[in-house]
């Protein structure tokens, strides 16, 4: 754990109380703040007072005495309205910020490098890491992926500490600042919580912060779409960032790009395969990659320590990840594709699809997997989008309205037989959200990997 000493002797409310919620008020304490915690969550409480976190109703918290609110990401600060306790901790004027913030404060002697964007931050901090281990350069990996951030190791001086981090987690910052920051893309993706794009797009933009004290950042900006490519030409002009673009096709000539699997850095003329990187599969891997690369690079990590990480990354579970191929077709597991922007990249990646998609869909729907509906043999439609997709998709792809993930597996596996397609892929890559009917995304990911290995039932909740 972070004890938190730069807030020592000061109030302050802790509200949600899951795993970061706990990490940050156990981190506190130990700092030395007065500390009162909620959760509206009678379950979440007690977990908190299992951890001697002292528990306070929003109702009996004395405002004006607290310096700060720490709010968990997934409480919402604006939209759809912000939460009752947002609404006291403002009129009483009072700052509402999060962990990553605290984090930030704490650890100034630690190399900070945050990841964003809209798809491939998990994959991003874990590749990340990955090369840092493999070139023996000591460094931790928490944030939105593994380790809440308090909760990690108090770091020694010149560490990296890697965080991959939500727009939710960049909205509750207000001064942290990062050694390297990383934007990777930016498509619409919860609009419901941050109300609309520009407001989803400046939370994302808050990675770019300049530090107070003047010491020198770096930016790796995603070229690929429009909105990050402005945000990259912003903060080149600024002048106050060392900035390398990063893009998975031809890019800008500058920077890291991948051309036909082959990463090609523009600074050194250093590059690297990526057709034998087994954990980097398909084009949109390729751009992880690049911006893996350029923050590697940065941190001065050498080139061939960097190969060597790229080419034994084995990935992270659920995205892209084969379970399995039985009778010559291929199950792949993307149940992380929870939009349709990361639904089209996998469907670009196969020729012969049998494709499993539904669940809670997002702003975008399937539309940006329109250019990639070619390589659908046939989709299967699951949970509350179902409908919507049926009819996003009529005409342009066969469709079965399939009621369980159970008869999606089952009816994909039958038709890929039947088909005797040459490279057939049974491929989860829902475009939505799980809650519907899973836990999360992992639990829905962890059903396919059941249906498909042994036929099992599975945990639907
Ligand atoms: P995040 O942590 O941002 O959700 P992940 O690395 O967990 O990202 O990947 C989530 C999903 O997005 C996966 O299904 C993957 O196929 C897809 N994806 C990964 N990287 C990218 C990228 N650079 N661009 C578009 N889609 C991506």
């Amino acid at each position: 754990m972070i004890p938190v000493t730069t807030r020592a002797a000061q109030n302050l409310a802790v509200f949600g109380l899951g795993a970061s919620g706990r990490a940050t008020a156990r981190a506190l304490v130990s700092g030395g703040a007065e500390v009162v915690a909620w959760d509206d969550a009678a379950a979440s409480r007690a977990a908190a007072a299992g951890e001697n976190i002292p528990l306070a109703e929003p109702d009996g918290i004395d405002w004006a005495r607290q310096s700060a609110l720490v709010l968990s990401p997934g409480v919402p600060l604006t939209h759809p309205r912000p939460h009752a306790v947002v609404e006291r901790a403002t009129a009483a004027g009072i700052a509402v910020i999060g962990d990553i913030e605290l984090m930030a404060e704490c650890c100034r002697d630690a190399v900070l490098v945050a990841v964003t964007g809209t798809n491939g931050k998990s994959t991003v901090a874990a590749l990340l890491a990955h090369v840092c281990g493999t070139a023996g350069r000591r460094a931790q990996l928490g944030g939105n992926i593994g380790r809440p951030a308090l909760d990690l190791d108090p770091p020694a001086p010149g560490e990296v500490i890697i965080l991959e981090l939500s727009s939710f987690q960049l909205e509750l910052t207000r001064n942290a600042a990062f050694d390297i920051a990383i934007l990777l893309n930016l498509t619409p993706d919860h609009l419901d919580r941050h109300g609309s794009m520009a407001s989803y797009a400046a939370a994302k933009k808050r990675i770019f912060r300049s530090a107070r004290d003047g010491r020198s950042q770096s930016a790796v900006v995603g070229i690929d779409d429009d909105r990050c490519r402005a945000i990259h030409d912003e903060l080149a002009a600024g002048g106050r960032f060392t900035v390398r673009p990063v893009s998975a096709g031809a890019g800008t000539g500058a920077g890291v790009h991948v051309v036909d699997g082959t990463l090609v850095d523009a600074a050194d003329g250093e590059s690297c395969d990526l057709s034998a990187a087994a954990g980097l599969c398909g084009p949109h891997n390729w751009q992880n990659a690049a911006a893996a690369w350029a923050a590697a690079r940065m941190l001065g990590i050498v080139p061939d320590a960097i190969r060597t990480a790229l080419a034994t990354f084995r990935g992270l579970p659920h995205r892209m990840e084969t379970v399995a191929v039985i009778d010559g077709v291929r199950y792949v597991n993307d149940s992380k594709a929870t939009n349709g922007a990361a639904a089209a990249r996998a469907l670009a990646s196969f020729p012969e699809i049998y494709w499993i998609a539904g669940g809670i869909a997002k702003e975008d729907g399937l539309a940006p997997a329109a250019p990639w509906l070619g390589n659908v043999r046939h989709a299967y439609l699951i949970g509350e989008a179902a409908a919507s997709f049926g009819r996003e998709l009529r005409g342009r792809v066969p469709c079965t309205q399939s009621d369980s993930l159970e008869h999606a597996v089952r009816a994909a596996r039958r038709q890929a037989a039947a088909d005797r397609a040459r490279e057939p892929v049974v491929l989860l890559s829902p475009a939505g959200a799980s809650f519907d009917r899973y836990r999360n995304f992992a639990a829905r990911g962890e059903h396919f990997r059941a249906l498909v290995l042994d036929g099992a039932p599975g945990e639907a909740r």
